[in-house]
Order: C-alpha cells, then sequence, then structure tokens
C-alpha cells in the first residue's frame, strides 16, 4: 500500500459512495457561523456540542447518508457542480476539447438507465463465461489477469521501493474480500455472528440474481463464507499495517513462488505484461501462503463460485437495479444505517470522478478554483511550515541532531496546492457512448495497467494521488509531500474573505495535521527522501513514544456507542497530528496577527474564534451502523473527540475560554508531544 495519511475516511472507497441529498447551489457559508453553535452548553464540559449543536439541530442525516457533517455537505455542494460541468459536456455539440469528450459521453452512458436495465446480467456474461469454462485450478491465473483488479483474490499493482524511494516497484497484497475488514471473519459475539449471517445471505441473493436455484446459490455462498474466511485468517490487522517495515519483504519471482506454491505466479506476471520481473515486494507473506493453502484445499467449483461473487460484487452498482439494490441493502442499509440509494446522477458523478477524475478535475478547477485562492492557501501552507520549524526547535525532548534532520526533512516537503501542475493523458482510454459496463471495464484496465508500466520506472513525485474536486487532505510519507485538493479548500473550511482566526483554526489546523503526520509515528519511520530508514535517535524514539502514549491512552478511553471504544492504537496517528496540527496552526496565527489589534466579533473575542472555527469544521452526526463500521477500519477519532481530545490538551483554550482547572476540557493531565 501507499502509506499515505488522509484526514478523513473514506467509506465510499471501501463500500457504496457516501454523498448526499440535493442542495441549492453553492451559497456563501462562512467559516464561522454563530447559529450552529449552542451557547447554552458550557464551552469547558463539551466543546464540540457548544460549537455545533445548532448545527447538528438543523441539518438531520438526509436518508441516503450514513452520516452527514461539513465536509459531507461541501463534498454535496462540489457534486452538485460537477453535475452542471458534466451535463453540458454531454449535452456538448461540436467541436470541444478531447478531455470534455470523455467525461461527457462517460456520465451520458452511466445515465442511460434503460440501456443498463435493459442487459442485467449479460452485461458481464462474457466474463461470467470465462470463469464457467475454467477447465483446473492450474488456469487461475489466466482469469485473475481480470479479476485482480475487479477485487478477487490478492491485490497487485505499482509503488515507490519503502528502501529506494526514487524507484517504482512491483507490489503483491492482501485482498480478496467482500466485507471492508479482516475483523469481521474472525470476530466474536453475538454482533459479529449476526452480520456475518446477514452477509451470507446477501453473498446468496446476488448469485439468485445471476440465475442460480436457491439450494445452490446457498451452497455457493457458504463456500464464498469459507473461503474468505480463511483469506481472512492470513491477512494482517490495520494495526499492524500501520509499522511499514511489517509490509516490506522484496524478494525475486522464484522467492515468491516457493512461498506460495499453488498459484503460478510466472505465469500470472507473464499474462500482466511483466514476463521479466526481476523481483517485488511481497508486503503480506502470510497471507500468501494461505492462498496458496486454500487453492489446493478448496476444489475447481469452489473458486468458480468464489470468482463469480467477487465479479457480481465489483461490478454491482454497475448493473440492472435488482443488483444495485440489493447491493446497497446490504453494505448501505445494514451496514452503514444508510435510508435510501443515493440518486443515479451522484453515482454516476462519482463514477467519473473514479475514472476519470484529472478530466473532470480540469474541468472543475477551470470553473470553482482561482489562482488567488492557491495562493492564500500557499502561503498560509508557509506559515504553518515556519510555525514547525519554531516548535522543533524549542521542542525540550528532542535531541539536536534529530532536531536538525527534522528541520531539513520538514524543508523538502513538497506542496500540492489545488490541482497537479501536469494533467494526466487520458488518451489510450477509448470511451464509448451507450456501453456504461465496456466503460468500466476499459477504466479499471487502464487504470491497473496505467499503474504496472510504471514498474521499474523512477518515481514521479508529481503525480497526485486525490483528485482536485476531493473533500479531503492526505500526507505522502513515501513521496514527501501534502496534498490539498481544491475540493476541500471551499467555504465554509477555506474563505479567504473570513476573519483570520476561524481559517487558521479550520484550514490552518489541517495543514498542520498533515505536515506533522511526516514526524508521527509512521511518518517518523521515512526519511527526507521517503525511504524506510530511521533517522531519530534510540532515547529520542522513546521520548516520542513516551508522549504519543499519553495520547493513545486518552483516547482509548473515549465511548463511541454502547459497548463500543476507540482503538487508541488504531487511531494514535491521526489523533496526534490533530492536536500538533492545531497547536501549530496557533502559532501562525498568532504570529501572522502579531501587529494586528484584533476586536471581539460577535461576541467571541480572536481566541474564542481560532477554537470555534476549529470545533465548527467537525461539526456531524454519524449513524449507530456507520459508528460501529468505522471503529473497525477508520483509524480517526469520531467526530466529537477530534474537536474535544484536542482542545482538552491545549491550555491556550482553557485561557481563551477561562475553564476552571479541572473541568472537561481543562484537566491537570494534558499530553503534548509537538
Ligand atoms: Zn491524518
Amino acid at each position: 500500500m501507499r502509506t499515505t495519511q488522509v484526514l478523513l475516511l473514506s467509506i465510499s472507497a471501501l463500500l457504496v459512495p457516501a454523498f448526499a441529498q440535493d442542495l441549492p447551489p453553492a451559497h456563501h457559508l462562512p467559516v464561522l457561523d454563530v447559529s450552529s453553535m449552542d451557547k447554552s452548553v458550557d464551552p469547558c464540559v463539551d466543546f464540540f456540542t457548544y460549537s455545533c449543536g445548532g448545527w447538528i439541530r438543523r441539518n438531520p442525516i438526509p436518508p441516503d447518508q450514513s452520516s452527514w457533517s461539513v465536509y459531507g455537505k461541501l463534498q454535496d455542494q462540489n457534486q452538485a457542480q460537477l453535475r452542471g460541468i458534466l451535463e453540458n459536456a454531454a449535452g456538448l455539440p461540436g467541436e470541444h476539447p478531447a478531455y470534455l469528450q470523455k467525461i461527457g459521453d462517460y456520465y451520458a452512458s452511466c445515465m442511460d438507465a434503460k440501456a443498463v436495465e435493459g442487459l442485467g446480467a449479460t452485461a458481464l456474461q462474457a466474463q461470467l463465461d470465462a470463469i464457467e469454462k475454467l477447465g483446473s485450478k492450474d488456469q487461475l491465473p489466466d482469469l485473475a489477469v481480470n479479476l485482480v483488479y475487479q477485487g478477487a483474490l490478492f491485490r497487485f499493482r505499482s509503488d515507490q521501493d519503502y528502501g529506494d524511494s526514487t524507484q517504482v516497484i512491483a507490489e503483491a497484497d492482501q485482498g480478496g474480500l467482500g466485507l471492508p475488514d479482516r475483523d469481521y471473519y474472525v470476530k466474536e459475539g453475538a454482533k459479529a455472528e449476526e452480520l456475518r449471517q446477514a452477509y451470507v445471505a446477501h453473498v446468496q441473493k446476488m448469485f439468485e440474481l445471476l440465475g442460480d436455484k436457491p439450494p445452490v446459490a446457498s451452497r455457493e455462498a457458504k463456500t464464498v463464507m469459507r473461503i474468505e474466511t480463511e483469506l481472512a485468517r492470513g491477512s494482517m490487522t490495520r494495526v499492524e499495517r500501520r509499522t511499514p517495515k511489517n509490509l516490506y519483504h522484496k524478494m525475486t519471482v522464484e522467492e515468491f513462488q516457493r512461498l506460495s506454491p499453488e498459484f503460478s505466479w510466472h505465469a500470472y506476471f507473464t499474462k500482466v505484461g511483466l514476463p521479466e520481473l526481476p523481483s517485488l515486494n511481497v508486503e503480506t507473506p502470510a497471507f500468501f501462503q494461505k492462498i496458496s493453502n486454500v487453492i489446493r484445499k478448496e476444489n475447481l467449483g469452489a473458486w468458480k463460485a468464489y470468482l463469480r461473487w467477487h465479479l457480481v460484487h465489483g461490478n454491482a452498482r454497475f448493473l440492472s437495479s435488482a443488483f444495485v439494490n440489493e447491493d446497497f441493502n446490504f453494505f448501505g442499509k445494514r451496514m452503514q444505517g444508510s435510508e435510501e440509494l443515493q440518486p443515479r446522477w451522484k453515482r454516476c458523478v462519482e463514477d467519473v470522478d473514479s475514472d476519470l477524475g484529472e478530466a473532470l478535475g480540469q474541468a472543475y478547477v477551470e470553473k470553482y478554483f482561482s489562482a488567488e485562492a492557491k495562493q492564500q492557501a500557499l502561503s498560509m501552507v508557509r506559515e504553518i511550515e515556519a510555525a514547525m520549524r519554531e516548535d522543533i526547535r524549542s521542542l525540550p525532548w528532542m535531541s539536536p541532531e534529530t532536531k536538525e534532520s527534522a528541520l531539513e526533512k520538514l524543508s523538502a516537503v513538497r506542496n500540492k496546492i489545488g490541482y497537479p501542475d501536469r494533467w494526466r493523458d487520458y488518451s489510450a482510454l477509448e470511451i464509448k457512448r451507450g456501453d456504461e459496463m465496456g466503460n468500466v471495464q476499459r477504466a479499471r484496465h487502464f487504470e491497473f495497467h496505467r499503474q504496472l508500466a510504471k514498474i521499474g520506472k523512477t518515481v514521479d513525485r508529481l503525480e497526485w494521488g486525490m483528485t482536485p474536486p476531493t473533500v479531503n487532505a492526505e500526507y505522502d510519507d513515501q513521496r514527501v509531500d501534502i496534498n490539498f485538493p481544491a475540493g476541500v479548500l471551499q467555504p465554509p473550511l477555506f474563505d479567504p474573505a473570513s476573519d483570520a482566526a476561524p481559517n487558521y483554526g479550520d484550514t490552518g489546523g489541517t495543514i498542520g495535521h498533515e505536515l506533522t503526520h511526516g514526524f508521527d509515528d509512521e511518518g517518523r519511520q521515512f526519511d527526507v527522501l521517503g525511504n524506510l530508514r530511521n533517522w531519530w535517535t534510540e532515547s529520542d524514539g522513546k521520548e516520542f513514544d513516551k508522549r504519543a502514549g499519553c495520547v493513545s491512552e486518552q483516547y482509548s478511553k473515549y465511548v463511541i456507542l454502547d459497548d463500543v471504544k476507540i482503538n487508541g492504537k488504531l487511531t494514535l496517528g491521526e489523533d496526534v497530528a490533530d492536536l500538533g496540527g492545531l497547536l501549530l496552526a496557533y502559532m501562525a496565527w498568532k504570529s501572522h496577527t502579531r501587529d494586528q489589534k484584533l476586536d471581539p466579533i460577535d461576541g467571541l473575542t480572536p481566541e474564542q474564534r481560532f477554537f470555534i472555527g476549529y470545533g465548527q469544521s467537525w461539526c456531524g452526526s454519524v449513524r449507530d451502523e456507520e459508528k460501529r463500521l468505522r471503529a473497525t477500519v477508520d483509524p480517526h477519532s469520531p467526530d466529537k473527540y477530534r474537536a474535544n481530545g484536542v482542545v482538552t490538551n491545549m491550555p491556550e483554550f482553557q485561557q481563551a475560554f477561562r475553564c476552571k482547572t479541572g473541568a472537561p476540557m481543562a484537566p491537570e493531565k494534558r499530553c503534548r508531544v509537538w
């Protein structure tokens, strides 16, 4: 995997899309909105509800959503803007740029519900036939060529070499599960067992939709569950995966073949166009031993069932409504608590973003992201970097030599703001109007081979991982860069017209958050060039762990719902980044406004406005089902604790709101890392 650390979990990448209800066209929302607060709540007792109580009352979770938040609403607004761009491109007559033609044709094909409905499962017929024709387990690599990138068996892609950050190498990783995490297969207890039964029932229904008789479909579903459970047992946990060296095992193809003998890796690599592959990184060796054992143990019929399931599962959202609805009933309703399926246009906008994101993004930034907004964001980044330099220099627990390396790394961080300098070339990807499934399949094929084509070449450090309309941000450990797409640099998260305080509390805090990732428990294992190499002295490492442990302990006590608590080991990196990020933003804001006389606005002091700007960036609510899902898969704490957990540790907050020492948000014992 790329070790990137994002600001928010993108649940849509795991399950069904998580976007929002129809909204009126963009209207200007302030970064700090007094009417979103609940002033009847004491900020020293529950700062989140004080900042967001009004927002939460006014913004119930829409029926097609599993959660609702300031970020979700902004995403919804961006989607409405993208819809306008796509409808325009789809209807455009005559000559226009190729990128507009492609996104227009893709969108029009996706919106053609009648054509999709008419095809039913036959849209997948050729691939279903290929599975049916499988003559022996030795031929699995042939089918894997097209099925792996649709979610079956394992993952294969290219990635930056952990050991040599200038090079791209091949990488094999665990995968092949239908549920969003290995924990779902192995967890004990009545709730977990109930969910597994519902999953098997869902798999059975999907087989029935493919035309299998119920008793056959029932057997097949149990087979799928048996195979996936074995693969889950061989998979690494999310917490184990947070230690990058657990994921670095470079070996030759011969060594890999010995590790995982029942699958012909040479045949697979030849088929995907890499006959001479010298070596690769096997991220999870135990998984590949396991899958080899399962291939030996299970017969050909069982594998056919497993592959058919993954084919239909991976394509359910592009099939006729019977498939779409059954898929939503389990993953959207049962697992996330959403009440309604999203309208077709939203799903189609998301598909274009996923398959042609930089073509759509090009059209988006032309319309919605000014050169001025880019400049202002960039200068805020520079100020936060300056604050971090100052902060590192003054850290009481870090030795001079580690400080020197940290400062060197900080100056090496590349700032990617808004959109890429060079747009991705989609000319080799054929998009045909009226061929929805064909477009989806060709787009996946194109992306898979685009990735593999990098193997053996020098890393392109200018490439972007997120598309420009994305409402999220990330730090990339290996490329050593921060990414702020145009989609997240919009009101009410970022507004150059607002007073500085809430802007720094909100987007400033996010910039600080991403920067500190380069130095947290995960990021600090990568050096200035992005190589997996420890550059900390042992005692500095211990000092860091001690302070980070304080944060982990603090968050582990927070209850998500009934018996579910935060897994402080999973959320450690993000919790530390939230705290460090807001501290740096505070320093940067203070220095930005050093010579200014700041007056209260709406009865709130500048300091209070800084913190409320931060608190209001986390306004939102989450359905219980979704809370459970996130507790398992999300390395971020729930929004309430992203607000309260951070201010609890800041004496600056206690001062701003004159909290009595000992109040819930002003404890005597505080944690501090940065
Ligand atoms: Zn983060």
